[in-house]
C-alpha cells in the first residue's frame, strides 16, 4: 500500500510502497478514505527537536482519518464489516490507576498513532477495535477526518460552562476556530479570538460568530468596552501556545475568571503567578480528547447544527501531499485535508 513515511532523520515525508498492517484478535483493519493534516504532522516534517527526541524512524505518520472497516479481528463483535468510521488515535493501556478508573484520556502511558506507532497517512491503517469510532451518515468523511482536532476543541470548550459567559479565545488557528464554533453552538454570550494574523482572523469570522481582534494593532481593553464588558471575560480558551497571549488573557479575565490551556508552548515560560493568584483564576491543561465523552458530545453536536466545514481551507489527492504541506508550513491555511 501507499503510506506517507518517515522514512530518514531529516526534514521531509516520503511517499513509500509499505506492506499492508496485519490485524490483531482485538484490532480492525481500516481502509483510510481521508486524512487531516495536523501540526504536529508539520513537526515531525521539520524533525524539530520534539520531532527527534519523540517519533521512531521509519514510521508511517498521521493520525487524523475517517475511512470504513474492511477486515475484523476473531474477538471483535460490535462492529462490521463496511462500517465507515473515524477513531481515537491515542493508544491507552488499561492498567494504570486513572485506566481503571475509566479516565482513559488520563493514562500516562498512551502512545500516538503516527507519533509512536504506525500512523494513518496510508491506504491500510490497523487500528484496536476499542478505539474505533462509528460515523453516522450525516457525517461525511472530510469531516470524519478532522474530528481528532474538533476533539481537542470540544475539549477545551467544553471544560467550563460557556452558557451566557463571555469567552476570550486566544489563537485563530484551526482548533481555535473551532473552539469559536462550538462556544456559539453551546450559548456563550460574546466570543472574542485574537490572532496577530490577520487570514487567520478572516478565516475565523467567516466559519464562527466571532468577534476578530488583530492584538498586533488593537487594544483588547478596547474591544471590552466596545462589547460593554464592564470587568471581563468570564473563560479564557488559550490555543496559541504563546507567552504574550496567555498574559493577555489572564489581564483580560473577570476575578475568578477559568482559563483552559491547549495550546503548547515551545520549553518552559514565565508566568505571573501573584497575578493569577490575585486574581483566583482557575487553570486547566488539556491533552487530547476524553475517551470517548468528547466523541460522544462532538457527534451529537454535528448532528445538531454545529458547522465547522468552514474550516477546511485546502484539498489535495495524497499523491499531491506535499502541496498539502506546503499550505499548513505557510501558516495561513486552515485544515488541509488528503484524499487516499
Ligand atoms: P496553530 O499553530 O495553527 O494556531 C496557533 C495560532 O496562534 C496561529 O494562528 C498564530 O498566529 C496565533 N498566535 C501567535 N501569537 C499569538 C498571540 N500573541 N495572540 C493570539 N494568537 C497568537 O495551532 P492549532 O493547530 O490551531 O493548535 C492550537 C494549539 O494547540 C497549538 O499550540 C498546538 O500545539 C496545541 N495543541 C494541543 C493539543 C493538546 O492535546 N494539548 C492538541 C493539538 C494541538
Ligand atoms: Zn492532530
Amino acid at each position: 500500500m501507499k503510506a506517507l513515511v518517515k522514512a530518514e532523520a531529516r526534514e521531509g515525508l516520503w511517499m513509500q510502497d509499505v506492506p499492508v498492517p496485519e490485524i490483531g484478535p482485538d484490532d480492525v483493519l481500516i481502509k483510510v478514505h481521508k486524512t487531516g493534516i495536523c501540526g504536529t504532522d508539520v513537526h515531525i516534517w521539520n524533525w524539530d527537536d520534539w520531532a527527534q527526541k519523540t517519533v521512531p524512524v521509519p514510521l508511517v505518520t498521521g493520525h487524523e482519518f475517517a475511512g470504513e472497516i474492511v477486515e475484523i479481528g476473531h474477538r471483535v463483535e460490535d462492529l462490521a464489516i463496511g462500517q465507515r468510521c473515524s477513531g481515537e488515535g491515542h493508544l491507552i493501556g488499561k492498567h494504570s490507576r486513572q485506566s481503571r478508573a475509566g479516565k482513559f484520556h488520563l493514562d500516562p502511558e498512551t502512545r500516538g498513532i503516527g507519533v509512536n506507532e504506525q500512523g494513518a497517512f496510508a491506504q491500510y491503517l490497523r487500528l484496536p477495535a476499542f478505539n474505533v469510532v462509528p460515523l453516522p451518515d450525516e457525517i461525511d468523511d472530510e469531516i470524519g477526518a478532522i474530528l481528532d482536532p474538533l476533539g481537542n476543541a470540544v475539549h477545551t470548550a467544553l471544560s467550563f460552562d460557556l452558557v451566557g459567559e463571555d469567552v476570550l479565545i486566544t489563537g485563530a488557528g484551526p482548533i481555535g476556530i473551532m473552539a469559536a464554533a462550538v462556544a456559539r453552538h453551546v450559548g456563550a454570550r460574546h466570543v472574542v479570538i485574537t490572532d496577530v494574523n490577520p487570514e487567520r482572523l478572516a478565516l475565523a469570522e467567516k466559519v464562527a460568530d466571532v468577534v476578530p481582534v488583530n492584538v498586533a494593532e488593537h487594544d483588547l481593553n478596547d474591544v471590552k468596552a466596545g462589547l460593554k464588558m464592564k470587568e471581563g471575560f468570564d473563560v479564557g480558551l488559550e490555543m496559541s501556545g504563546n507567552q504574550r497571549a496567555l498574559d493577555q488573557m489572564v489581564e483580560a479575565l473577570v476575578m475568578g475568571g477559568r482559563i483552559a490551556l491547549l495550546g503548547i508552548p515551545p520549553g518552559k515560560s514565565p508566568v505571573d503567578w501573584s497575578r493569577i493568584v490575585f486574581k483566583a483564576i482557575t487553570i486547566k491543561g488539556v491533552y487530547g480528547r476524553e475517551i470517548f465523552e468528547t466523541w460522544y458530545k462532538m457527534i451529537a453536536m454535528l448532528e445538531n447544527g454545529l458547522d465547522v466545514r468552514g474550516v477546511i481551507t485546502h484539498r489535495f489527492k495524497a499523491a499531491e501531499f506535499q502541496e498539502g504541506f506546503a499550505a499548513m508550513r505557510s501558516g495561513n491555511s486552515g485544515k488541509v485535508v488528503l484524499e487516499w
